[in-house]
């Protein structure tokens, strides 16, 4: 069933308003003291009263939250219109602000060997009220806790689901995020598993917003590669480094916006002959960051995290090689929010 959107909904209910009451319907939606249809006072009596009775002001609802034991990291569990539940996350950043990390379908069609999401199949996909409202979610939480400052300056794509395979409601909500919020396009991150037609079409399209993309690879070798990822197309990385080489043809100096992400898996992808062979990939695509991630245990798989020696390890190669890499940090695992943990199935400490 598609879950019609505030847009759909507010053109029937008002077919003869003019352009102008959709764009402050969708200015109110960001204004931190509106709290429903009936305050957008910019609207004649009459209209707020028919916004209110029939249009969502919240696509989601909050079902539970979770807080983990450093507060450092919060999950929400949403529910749609149509009673499906997925997760979004709210981690603090090194600068002392929030980022959010946002979901793009309920479940995940790719199917990663390593991954919670992937375990549950795909559900359907999230329209872009309800990828846009998760943002909206914890700026409204955000406002009800005490510290004033509490900003969120950055989101990632890295919930739920495959970003690239519903692209036009993700660049719908980036782009209603970017016109609403101080949040910029380099403060937001699509994270792929490489969908190599949907980032074809990317590097066409003019009004992609000029997001950081990430691309996670895990491995720098085709045959190890299709084991994990199971999604990975004959030929991936050929393919990959030539879309490397287009991305920086086309978008020139925004190469520092392209991230390899790679989960490092004890005994799988980590030994130093594979950080060697994935250092010499990097360079053949111009020379990306790194991020790598130790993985994150999920129940029932049968992957363990790297030690952090094999980390270290791991690392001086790929910095031998002049190569930005960077460890990240991992956040909330004692409350499942961690990457790749996302699934809504028994969950820990509620609060
Ligand atoms: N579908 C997108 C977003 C997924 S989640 C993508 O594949 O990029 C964001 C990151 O978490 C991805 O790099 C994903 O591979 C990684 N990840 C998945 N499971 C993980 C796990 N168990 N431990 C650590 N990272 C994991």
């Amino acid at each position: 069933m598609a879950i019609a959107t505030r847009q759909h909904r507010f053109g029937e209910l008002f077919p003869s308003a003019p352009a102008f009451r959709w764009r402050q319907a969708e200015a109110a939606l960001f204004q931190p003291d509106a709290k429903g249809w009936g305050s957008v006072s910019v609207f004649p009596k009459a209209m707020r009263e028919e916004a209110e009775a029939k249009i969502p002001w919240m696509s989601v609802a909050l079902d539970r939250m979770f807080e983990s034991r450093d507060q450092e990291t919060l999950k929400a569990v949403l529910s749609t219109e149509d009673h499906l539940l997925f997760e979004t996350v709210l981690m603090g950043n090194a600068r002392e602000q929030w980022t959010v990390c946002v979901s793009s379908q309920v479940g995940c069609a790719m199917r990663c060997a390593f991954c919670a999401t992937g375990a549950m199949g795909l559900k359907r996909s999230l329209n872009e009220d309800e990828i846009t409202d998760q943002l909206r979610f914890w700026q409204s939480f955000l406002r009800e806790r005490p510290e004033a400052d509490a900003r969120i300056s950055n989101v990632v794509f890295m919930g739920m689901g495959e970003p690239l395979t519903n692209v036009d409601n993700v660049k719908q909500a980036i782009r209603t995020w970017v016109d609403k919020t101080d949040i910029g396009p380099t403060h937001i991150t699509v994270s792929t598993v490489g969908v190599l037609p949907a980032m074809d079409q990317l590097l066409e399209d003019k009004d992609w917003p000029s997001v950081r993309i990430a691309i996670s690879l895990h491995s720098a070798d085709q045959t190890e590669r299709e084991k994990i990822v199971p999604s990975t197309v004959p030929h991936f990385l050929d393919k990959l480094a030539d879309w490397c080489r287009r991305y920086r043809q086309i978008l020139g100096n925004r190469r520092h916006h392209l991230t390899f992400e790679y989960t490092l898996i004890s005994g799988v992808n980590d030994t130093p002959e594979q950080a060697e062979m994935l250092a010499r990939f990097i360079e053949r695509c111009g020379k990306p960051k790194l991020n790598v991630i130790p993985l994150n245990p999920v129940s029932g798989k049968p992957f363990t995290a790297s030690d952090q020696k094999r980390i270290e390890l791991f690392k001086q190669v790929i910095l031998r090689h002049g190569i930005d890499v960077m460890q990240r940090r991992t956040m909330g695992d004692d409350i499942a929010a961690a990457c790749g943990q996302l699934a809504t199935g028994e969950q820990p400490h509620m609060i």
